[in-house]
């Protein structure tokens, strides 16, 4: 299977475009709280099948790599304030490909590709880890401690750990 590419996913998107039902404006569904969960972009990894997620549960998913909220925290800050975040919650995964690399293999690579970023790069970060257990503390750690996030809403990070081989969803912290 090779992936497909935008020209046909728009060409796709144009025909379901026919059976499309307008979606409401915020203006009518109003702003209510919601609960963000942040999880890895894997896709073998579907956080709607093993949370059984509906709009009932009134969550903002964000998929990121590795399901770190480090890049996010701003994101964070801005939903909060339109919506009014009630809980943070970081699902790691066993098997995730941030064990597969290092930092320095993503900082040789960009390199590679733009050699004019060497030496560029010493705080560049993409929160490899061959310990996801740590990883997913140190995730929420992330969020605990930052100044950007109201105290309130720290506090309530919690980080889970899906095992993609038995389905199960375990609390790390
Ligand atoms: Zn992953």
């Amino acid at each position: 299977m090779a992936p497909t590419p935008a020209s046909e996913l728009l060409q796709r998107a144009e025909i379901l475009s026919k059976d499309h039902k307008p979606l409401p404006l915020l203006t009518e569904v109003g702003l209510s709280p919601r609960s963000m969960i942040f999880c890895c972009f894997d896709w073998r990894v579907k956080p709607d099948e093993f949370l059984g997620l509906t709009d009932a549960d009134s969550a903002v998913l964000v998929r990121t790599a590795s399901g770190t909220p480090a890049r996010n925290i701003a994101d964070i800050a801005v939903i909060d304030k339109i919506l009014g975040l009630t809980e943070l919650i970081v699902i790691k995964h066993t098997d995730c490909g941030a064990t597969y690399i290092t930092d320095n293999d993503v900082r040789d690579h960009i390199v590679k590709h733009n050699p004019d970023m060497a030496g560029h790069l010493d705080d560049f970060t993409v929160l490899a880890t061959t310990d996801i257990v740590k990883r997913t503390q140190q995730d929420v750690e992330i969020i605990k401690s930052s100044p950007l996030i109201r105290k309130e809403l720290r506090d309530t990070a919690t980080g889970l750990l899906y095992d993609i081989k038995t389905g199960k969803v375990t609390k790390i912290v």
